[in-house]
């Protein structure tokens, strides 16, 4: 039997930039999918979590299956069109990441399984290849035009560091975290089921905003400027608002990796702040909910805080002292659960390695 794993991914910040090729700032969570594999002739698995499985041949063809096997099948396909010989496994999944909280548990599963798919091959890729697979089999498997952000996150992680990383060149470096502080991650409760649509029409909208750049990337130029080029371009207020967002988030990656090597805990609260501010107003991706819990966050005691993830739901991201993290954690959930009647899902994490062979466990 060979054992792989891959993490699931929170981000820090650097929100709704991956598709304009800007910054993102993701970690790599201590929570995560495991496989347990010996060879065979098919890809056969099944998972502990979810019922159904996957029985298709080594290169994923065959009967296409239903539920999570999709994205075992597509990522196998996507592993053959790079050259991948086409050998088979057969074992089990198992997994610690709560699915669909935002948390990115498909990339970790196609992680997981690309990860074995080329150990089992000996067919050697690069990790961004393998994210970039992950991508389009993601795609491919469930239709969803995802950034490469999740599925990078969960290959290049490093122990104690995020990453940065370059949606347009993926030049990317791991940024080290500060040792004392925590990560913690708290769920509304409301899930992002709107943000299919919401989604597709603030891609859109960015774009009619860029437009009036003039070919420009939003990284080359200040929030003024871009700005009044927008409104020079007669592009309506909710397009200028847009642009806005994602040349001042970029801004704010760069900041916050600053602030992060130099302990600056004021400016990490300033520049979470700020953002989630620009998801609220200017983007308008966030719901009262996630408001309402970086408020309590950073009432009970966060260093930081604002929503993370795409927005309409899901979660906080919050910074906190390591020493008393989980009383933060907890007045800050209790708080929540007073006011709205959910108690939050909530995870205290650390940032940990990559996906990878490991040993047994
Ligand atoms: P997220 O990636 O934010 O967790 P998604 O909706 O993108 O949410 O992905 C969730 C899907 O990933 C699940 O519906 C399932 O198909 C698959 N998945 C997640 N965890 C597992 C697991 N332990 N075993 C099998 N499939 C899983
Ligand atoms: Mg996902």
């Amino acid at each position: 039997m060979r054992h792989f794993a891959a993490p699931g991914r929170v981000n820090l910040i650097g929100e709704h930039t991956d598709y304009s090729g800007g910054l993102v700032l993701p970690l790599a969570i201590d929570r995560g999918i495991r496989l347990r594999v010996e060879p065979s002739d098919r890809i056969t698995l099944t998972s502990e979590q979810f019922d159904g499985g996957v029985d298709v041949a080594a290169d994923g063809s065959g009967d296409a299956p239903e539920g999570w096997g999709r994205y075992v099948a597509a990522l196998a396909q996507e592993l053959g069109d790079l050259g991948r010989p086409p050998a088979g496994m057969a074992g089990s999944l198992t997994s610690d990441l709560p699915a669909g909280a935002g948390l990115s548990s498909s990339a970790a599963l196609e992680m997981a399984v690309g990860t074995a798919l080329a150990a089992l091959a000996d067919f050697p890729l690069e990790p961004l290849a393998l994210a970039a697979a992950g991508q389009r089999a993601e795609r491919r498997a469930v239709g969803v035009p995802v950034g490469i952000m999740d599925q990078a996150a969960s290959v290049l992680g490093v122990a104690g560091h995020a990453i940065l990383l370059d949606c347009a060149s993926l030049a990317h470096r791991a940024v080290p975290l500060p040792p004392d502080l925590a990560v913690a991650v708290l769920h509304s409760g409301v899930s992002r089921e709107l943000e299919g649509s919401g989604y597709g029409r603030r891609r859109a909208e960015l774009e009619q905003g860029l437009a009036a750049l003039g070919g420009r990337s939003p990284r080359e130029v200040d929030p003024d400027e871009a700005v009044a080029a927008a409104r020079a371009a007669g592009v309506g207020d909710v397009a200028v608002r847009r642009v806005r967002h994602v040349v001042t988030e970029n801004r704010r990656v760069e900041a916050t990796v600053a602030a992060l090597e130099a302990g600056d805990r004021p400016a990490l609260r300033r520049l979470l702040e700020e953002g989630h501010a620009s998801l609220r107003d200017d983007y308008e991706v966030s719901v009262p909910e996630l408001d309402l819990l970086v408020g309590l966050a950073l009432e009970h005691g966060a260093v930081a805080a604002r929503m993370t993830g795409g927005g309409f739901g899901g979660a906080i991201v919050a910074l906190v002292d390591a020493e008393g993290a989980e009383q933060v954690v907890t007045a800050t959930a209790a708080a929540y659960a007073a006011r709205t009647g959910t108690d939050p899902l909530t995870l205290l994490t650390t940032a940990v390695d990559g996906a990878g062979e490991r040993e047994e466990p």
